[in-house]
């Protein structure tokens, strides 16, 4: 897939080293698995309600380090239980949470009923996760089909966590359906610090927020998961990418992995884990580390990965009862390139058909006329992001120029959005936000149009439109036509385009 031929601000890519194996030495001291590094190398105690515990498992390592490794080669070390882990090496490691859903679920229940017997029963009906999301309102009867599949194997494997939907008339009549899988996973606590969490679905990489390994796998290796708890992986090697300055304030997080990605292009992270710090990363909300990881994939990553800190700690304290500990990359880590940006120079981004890393400057691309906006999707959908598409609308406001659609990742975002008020709108809420500024009324939680889905799904693009969108990929025919032009961007420069009817860098409305 091609690179974008455009840099627009290479300049703020401040440098990157080719350490190969053994030259990069971090500022961060080793320090135990349960003390976690700040910056300029102090390790701090974590005061928090819910401080990490000791897991029953070995660490990776006792005593002194021998050899530094980084946060992923310890989270696979530790879950295969050996003490050192260098990139290459192939380890088998112990599952602590597999994902599935209704597109993938049951192609891995086929193979786990083939290999281990009709019969067969999962390795831990409390560590499997089923979540149907991706193809639900609609009336197709094959994607009817597969949940129906999927609601009949957890009835057999008294499958404890299946976020279920019978009524797909009215979604609020179904108390136990979430959404869009990887937001759920995170608001459902099942995403800790220091473990692994697999799924089949490329996009499980969103978990990595956590400071812990998630990874995509496909159906044959969750069919062996489902019977064993244990899958073989290469351990990758890890990029790790600095991300410092103060994040102005019409930047949101996809702006800064479209610039990583435009960067590294589509390949440029294959096989490889992507590990982000710096005080930039470290002022991140949760949600916002989830858009971050979620994408990169986009580069061809393993997994991506970013240091749990007080700000997971909190997050996890109404979420999980479970104990977690979380691991940090060794003083002596040895990183394959170090990549640096100051993201106080920043500017908004898109990134142009049809690849995620034809990255532009959304400012560059003011006469590129649009048909439509959608808000959705694990990179897009999640409450914080609508929050930001209301505080467009409301600093402008105007009205919408083109069809809206705004789709909720989950049940929770959904009433956030109905129910959350917006920051300086007197009390309004984002739904009333939206309703004034004439978008579309936000809908059903599921992933949407963000794939397509069948022909009847809400807001998929039946005709060859251009669109600007908050979702991850722009790929011929991704959300419908195969001739529609998306333009990936954040829900930022998402609705500020909206109120022109063209690309536009949100600085027009907020500033
Ligand atoms: S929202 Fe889109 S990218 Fe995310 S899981 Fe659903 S289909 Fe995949």
């Amino acid at each position: 897939m091609a690179s974008s031929p455009i840099t627009p601000s290479s300049s703020l890519f401040v440098d990157k080293k080719d350490v190969g194996v053994s030259a990069f030495y971090s500022q961060a001291a080793s320090i135990p698995f349960s003390q976690p590094v700040f910056k300029n190398g102090v390790s701090k105690k974590i005061v928090s309600v819910m401080a990490p515990q000791q897991s029953e498992r070995r660490p990776s390592t006792t005593g002194g380090v021998k050899t530094g490794m980084t946060m992923t080669e310890k989270i696979l070390a530790r879950a295969s239980e050996k003490t050192q882990l260098s990139p290459g090496e192939n380890v088998w490691v112990n599952v602590d949470i597999l994902m599935t859903h209704d597109v993938c679920g049951p192609g891995s229940i086929g193979i786990f009923k083939r290999e281990f017997g009709e019969n067969a029963k999962v390795w831990d009906r409390e560590k499997l996760v089923i979540i149907p999301d991706h193809y639900i309102f609609t009336s197709d009867e094959r994607a009817n089909r597969n949940v129906d599949i999927l609601r009949d194997f957890c009835t057999e494997q008294n499958i404890k966590y299946f976020y279920d939907i019978k009524d797909l008339g009215n979604f609020k009549a179904n108390p136990d359906y979430k959404g869009v899988c990887h937001v759920a996973l995170a608001q459902e606590g099942h995403c800790r610090p220091g473990e692994v969490l697999l799924g089949t679905d490329s996009h499980t990489c969103t978990a990595g927020a956590f400071g812990q390994f998630a990874t995509g796998i496909g159906n044959t290796d969750a069919g062996f998961v489902l019977g064993t708890g244990k899958l073989l992986l290469k351990t990758p090697p890890t990029l790790r990418f600095v991300l410092d300055g103060e994040m102005p304030d019409y930047l949101l997080a996809k702006d800064l992995i479209l610039q990583i990605i435009g960067e590294i292009s589509v390949a440029g992270a294959t096989y490889k884990a992507m590990e982000f710090v710096g005080s930039t990363v470290e002022s991140l909300t949760m949600e916002e580390r989830m858009t971050l990881c979620n994408m990169v994939v986009e580069a061809g990553g393993k997994n991506g990965v970013v240091p749990a800190d007080s700000t997971t700690f909190k997050y996890l304290e109404d979420k999980t009862s479970l104990p977690y500990e979380p691991v940090y990359s060794d003083g002596q880590a040895r990183f394959l390139s170090e990549y640096r940006f100051d993201v106080s120079k920043m500017e908004p981004l898109v990134a142009k058909p049809h690849s995620p890393d034809n990255r532009a400057l959304a400012r560059e691309c003011k006469d590129v006329k649009i048909d439509r906006v959608y808000i959705g999707s694990c990179t897009g959908g999640k409450t914080e992001d609508f929050m930001a598409a209301a505080k467009v609308f409301l600093a402008s406001g105007k009205k919408v120029k083109v069809p809206t659609f705004l789709v909720p990742a989950t049940q929770k975002v959904w009433m956030d959005v109905y129910s959350l008020p917006v920051p300086g709108s007197g009390g309004k809420t984002c739904s009333q936000i939206f309703e004034e500024a004439g978008c579309d009324t936000p809908t059903s939680p599921s992933c949407g149009a963000c794939l397509g889905g069948p022909r009847d799904t809400y807001a998929r693009m039946n005709e060859p439109q251009v669109c600007v969108s908050t979702t991850n990929r722009n790929f011929p025919g991704r959300m419908g036509h195969k001739e529609g032009q998306i333009y990936l961007a954040s829900p930022y420069t998402a609705a500020a385009s909206a109120l022109t009817g063209f690309v536009t860098d949100p600085r027009e409305f907020l500033q």
